[in-house]
């Protein structure tokens, strides 16, 4: 299990894994985030991914 924060607001998520992280990454974003994934570019979109997975792969073990 590892702890993620999200890049947005103050509230963290745990999963065990990349997968499940991501699907409550998404859920959260629609939910608390809309417009950050409605104004992002392409471009913008695949920084995330790539933020995220060095991200995820260093985060903390709980
Ligand atoms: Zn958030």
């Amino acid at each position: 299990m590892k702890t993620f924060k999200c890049y947005d607001c103050e509230s963290s998520f745990q999963a065990e894994t990349r997968e499940m992280i991501l699907s409550i990454l998404y859920e959260h974003y629609m939910k608390n985030h809309h417009s950050v994934i409605s104004n992002a570019s392409d471009e913008e979109k695949k920084q995330w991914m790539q933020q995220f997975e060095k991200d995820w792969q260093t985060a903390e073990e709980v």
